[in-house]
């Protein structure tokens, strides 16, 4: 019954031999020995924040940051989850590898920590793939899925760098391992002996000292596409689990993926959280269904299936304005998934490689499946913007 049948052999193949490769690989380090990544400076010119309208362009590719560095052999271990430095150091290192194009700073966070996207594939794409990861501070399978799928493209084995190579010759795929990372160091930044469960970011809303019984906002609440900060005609207040921000877009962390996405007008996004292995697509602020309905559900069929997860056909509790998926799909058209990762929030590490060889063929298929449109079947043209005017 499924078509790409062929397809789909490939991958699984290709990840499941990927995984020993996963577990241990050599890759080049920018600098030696944990010495520190140096950053390039962030314009003053507007500011705190070095994209403050939705309008910035941003270069792309960007100048791969680390071109000039000494590079020394590293390996990425999975017996621990990676801290905010090691990700900026995996990071660096995969950005020298031969597929990779560069790394870009999108932005920065409240407490000014940097912002990474990691692109790989064509230099010139007829389509573009985000991933997305740690958009909620303790929901650190994503990140971690977001390296390894990284790593997966950028060094798959070797009978397996055909395929790979054809599927990212008129694709690129952009991975934004920590969209959150002040949220990410307040639920304990990958250290299991401080692990907590703060998902929302650092903004403060009351004296300069962080009270996690009043700050933070929810970025996943605070997209632009039916914004709202009330449920029911009830205001959601500060402190409260979900808190949407004052406004829309009133988080530099949301600002910079926005920016990000308006340059790149992605065709298609998967935003990893955790947990429950269920795979969402809009609309999550209301039940009505998305104009691409079948679509999309036949592709969230086939990720969900080689991911192991359940397609949920509404966002949780019916009701999540606001979330990032709603605005892509609404602003340009993407097809834009959101996939829970795992059983809960991270206790162990020993589920990684599990949560790996799991996960990674539906990522991959997503991908490769972009790649192939034409012959598949998705109209092209679904990339452009859809008219709203018809859902409430
Ligand atoms: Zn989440």
């Amino acid at each position: 019954m499924m078509q790409h049948h062929h397809f789909y052999c490939k991958w699984v193949r290709f990840a499941w031999t990927s995984i020993p490769l996963l577990m241990l690989f050599t890759a080049l380090l920018a600098g030696c020995g944990g010495t520190t990544l140096q950053s390039p400076p962030v314009s003053q010119e507007a500011g705190n924040d070095p994209f403050p309208s939705p309008t910035a362009q941003i270069a792309k590719p960007d100048t791969p940051i680390a071109s000039s560095y000494a590079v020394s052999p590293i390996t990425i271990s999975l017996d621990h989850y990676h801290s905010l430095a090691e990700y900026e150091a995996i990071l660096q290192a995969l950005s020298t590898q031969p597929r990779s194009l560069g790394l870009q700073r999108i932005g920065s966070s409240i407490e000014q920590r940097l912002i990474w996207a990691l692109g790989i594939g064509s230099q010139t794409p007829q389509r573009e793939v985000l991933i997305v990861g740690l958009t909620h501070g303790c929901e650190w399978l994503g990140g971690e899925l977001s390296l390894a799928l990284a790593n997966t493209l950028l060094n798959p084995p070797p009978e397996e760098q055909e395929m790979v190579a054809e599927a990212l010759v008129e694709t690129a795929v952009w991975i934004v391992p920590v969209l959150n990372p002040d949220g990410y160091v307040l639920s304990g930044g990958g250290d299991l002996d401080l692990a907590n469960d703060w998902r929302k970011n650092a903004r403060l809303f009351g004296d300069p000292f962080f009270d996690p019984s009043r700050d933070g906002v929810d970025l996943n609440r605070n997209f632009s596409t039916h914004w709202t900060d009330s449920f029911d005609g009830i205001r959601i207040l500060v402190g409260d689990l979900n808190y949407p921000g004052t406004a829309s877009f009133s988080e530099p962390e949301t600002q910079a993926l926005r920016d990000f996405a308006i340059v790149h007008r992605f065709f298609l996004s998967l935003s990893l959280h955790s947990y429950g292995n269920v795979l969402y697509f809009p609309w999550g602020f209301t039940e009505e269904p998305v104009l691409d309905f079948n679509v999309f559900a036949s592709l969230a069929e086939e990720i969900a299936d080689l991911s192991n997860v359940e397609v949920s056909f509404e966002f949780p509790a019916g009701y999540t304005p606001g979330n990032s998926d709603d605005y892509f799909y609404g602003e340009f058209g993407t097809y834009a998934y959101t996939m829970e990762i795992g059983d809960g929030i991270p206790t162990s590490s020993e589920e990684l490689s599990a949560v790996f060889s799991e996960k990674l063929p539906g990522l991959l298929y997503a991908i490769e499946r972009v790649a192939r449109l034409p012959a598949l079947g998705i109209p092209l043209s679904s990339s452009n913007a859809h008219d709203l005017s018809s859902t409430p």
